[in-house]
């Protein structure tokens, strides 16, 4: 018997229209995600990942192609066959979306409550989720009594709430530094060996799919250019894109060269948080430091290391910028904040 796949997309296309133009987002996607696997989808902002998961549980409908969960046909569900289907897949978000006026545990039960479970089972339920997450001393708490490695346990916790059969991560951890990053990617393998749940990864961080992921699909403008078991991927990427992307986590993670850098500016810098940004296409061109420095005066801003790549296609020009951000926790979070709204990819490196 050959197994069914969690999930299929068949020749899956999304255009969007706009007032002056149209954005082909996703195009001829064919992907086959095994029942269990953890699957990676990798690329640069705007490759159109979260158009292709968006697809997925309906928040977009595709323009072209079929969409198969377990078989059953999911892209032309409409109202309560929608809502049903959606119950069995769960999201987890890079900056959390949780209740901030609720704790813990009433977070938790969120799902449950639209579910209509009844009180004591739904708090019942809660509290086992938040024992599996590591959480189960910490129900009473509100979200911002916690570290940003537990707002993402209760994020895991809630996606978790309606036994989904996927779970959907969108670059869950793109905001937390590595230490934490660890944290939440092994709780996600233990659930993901535990439940049997098929994950599926959103991440533009090699390194993540590295750690966790089974298979890997790489996507540039709408396109899956690479597809293949992680370990194949990583030692003979095929695409120019994948290449780069292999390379820069090697070179990011285990150069000597920047080992060295972040050494030398740790010491120089004991308290301030070390920051690499990265800019790609157009926003090379755009003033975002000066905009950073003008904004966030609070913030001490020092540019260590910066390099431009420009390749033939404009489009494709990768700058990087090592930096040293100093001042309180809250504005340098705000100051990256700020810098993630101009799309520019941003990873602590360390916040001693
Ligand atoms: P990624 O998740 O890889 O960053 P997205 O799926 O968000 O990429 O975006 C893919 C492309 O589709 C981008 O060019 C983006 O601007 C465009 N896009 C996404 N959503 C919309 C929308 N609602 N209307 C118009 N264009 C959109």
């Amino acid at each position: 018997m050959v197994d069914t796949p969690a999930i299929k997309f068949e020749n899956i296309s999304k255009t969007f229209q706009t007032a002056d133009n149209e954005v082909k987002a996703v195009q001829n996607v064919n992907l086959e995600i095994k029942s269990g696997e953890v699957f990676g989808i990798v690329g640069f902002s705007g490759a159109g990942k979260s158009t292709l998961v968006r697809m997925l549980n309906g928040l977009e409908k595709p323009t072209e192609g079929k969409i198969l969960i377990h078989g059953k046909r999911v892209d032309n569900l409409a109202g309560r066959d929608l809502r049903e289907q959606r119950k069995k897949i769960g999201i987890i978000f890079q900056h959390f979306n949780l209740l901030w006026s609720r704790t813990v545990l009433e977070n938790i039960t969120f799902p449950l409550e639209i579910a209509h479970v009844p009180k004591n089972e739904r708090i019942e339920k809660a509290k086992k989720l938040a024992e599996l997450v590591g959480l189960g001393d910490r129900l009473h708490a509100y979200p911002n009594q916690l570290s940003g490695g537990q707002k993402q346990r209760v994020g895991i916790a809630r996606a978790l709430a309606n036994d989904p059969e996927i779970l959907i991560s969108d670059e869950a951890t793109s905001a937390l530094d590595p230490q934490t990053t660890e944290e939440v990617l092994d709780l996600l393998e233990d659930i993901n060996r535990k439940l049997n749940l098929t994950i599926v990864i959103i991440t533009h961080e090699m390194h993540v799919i590295r750690r966790l992921a089974d298979k890997v699909a790489v996507m540039e403008t709408g396109k899956v250019i690479e597809e293949g078991p992680v370990s194949e991927v990583f030692t003979h990427p095929q695409q120019d894109l994948t290449k780069r992307f292999v390379n820069a986590e090697v070179d990011t993670n285990n150069t000597p060269d920047v080992k060295e850098v972040v050494n030398q500016l740790l010491e120089k810098y004991p308290h301030g948080q070390l920051v690499e940004l990265r800019f790609h296409g157009d926003q090379v061109q755009l003033p975002v430091v000066s905009e950073l420095v003008r904004q966030f005066p609070e913030v001490q801003l020092s540019i260590l290391e910066g390099s431009i790549h420009q390749l033939a296609d404009k489009a494709r020009t990768i700058g990087t910028l090592f930096v040293q951000l100093v001042g309180s926790n809250e504005d340098i979070q705000e100051a990256l904040k700020f810098l993630e709204t101009l799309r520019v990819e941003v990873r602590v490196i360390s916040n001693e």
